[in-house]
């Protein structure tokens, strides 16, 4: 085994609190006492209580979809680490495309909530992405690297011993198109690369790097198998539970073995 894979699961704005406890204890009988991957759940804030209070027998971690960089105060619709760490929370997933696209989230606001996250010692889960304008204008290089300088900004070399990146191109999210395992594997250690241009080439190499967009048990094991790819960050198919534990055991036959 080289080191964990991850399996994490973003449920958007899906499922009651009901529906993810059930869920969740359908997926602990398929896998039943096998070994998995590290999965992470990132259901709706409203899930997060009710799942804590069932999963602390199981091997599954929780992750909040996002968070407000301040701690508490009058703003309204928000919600604060401390809310989420209650809730048993150790990942939060920042800058995710529909946050950056649909609620106009800018790199600086991306980087303050990265700050919060990793000063409260949860683990952030990154995400960054091009558009296919970006894409098709020979920009994705440019893009990643903006969003990984300026969403990093201040972070010091320790720090980041304790963050994860998600590679999602804007155009493979929800599309059904995923991106090419040779368009990942660039884009992965472009990643790489740029993080250790950022770090003056000071950085321990061993950033997990999650690809996601449009995963789906039959094309997981390609992209699982694909150079630089440490795991998964899965929207759509996370919500099923047959495609889900599938892409589970395809994980697990490719680290474990
Ligand atoms: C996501 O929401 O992070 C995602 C990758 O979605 P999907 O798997 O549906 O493309």
């Amino acid at each position: 085994m080289i080191r964990k894979p991850i399996v994490a699961a973003n449920w958007k704005m899906y499922k009651t609190p009901q529906e993810s406890i059930h869920f969740i204890s359908e997926l602990n009988n398929l896998l039943l006492d096998k070994e998995k991957p590290s999965i992470i759940f990132c259901p709706p804030f409203t899930s997060l209580f009710h799942m804590n209070e069932m999963i602390s027998d199981l091997d599954i971690s929780l992750g909040a979809q996002n968070v407000y960089f301040e701690n508490e105060g009058a703003f309204t619709g928000e919600i604060s680490i401390n809310m989420l760490k209650s809730c048993g929370v150790q990942y939060i997933i920042i800058g995710h495309s529909e946050r950056r696209h649909i609620f106009n989230e800018s790199n600086k606001d991306t980087n303050k909530k990265i700050h919060t996250v990793l000063e409260n010692e949860i683990i952030p889960i990154l995400c960054i992405g091009e558009k296919l304008e970006d894409r098709e204008s020979n920009n994705t290089r440019a893009v990643l690297m903006e969003q990984l300088k300026d969403g990093l900004a201040g972070i010091n070399k320790g720090m980041m011993d304790r963050i994860i990146i998600a590679y999602e191109p804007v155009w493979a999210i929800g599309t059904g198109v995923n991106a090419l395992p040779d368009q990942v594997k660039e884009s992965h250690a472009m990643i790489r690369k740029i993080l250790l241009e950022l770090y003056d080439n000071n950085l321990k190499n061993n950033i997990p790097i999650l690809y996601g967009g449009s995963v789906k048990p039959d094309n997981s094991e390609e992209l699982i198998n694909t150079k630089g790819v440490d795991g998964f960050l899965i929207g759509g198919a996370s919500l099923n539970l047959e495609m889900f534990s599938k892409i589970i055991e395809i994980v697990h036959n490719k680290f474990m073995r």
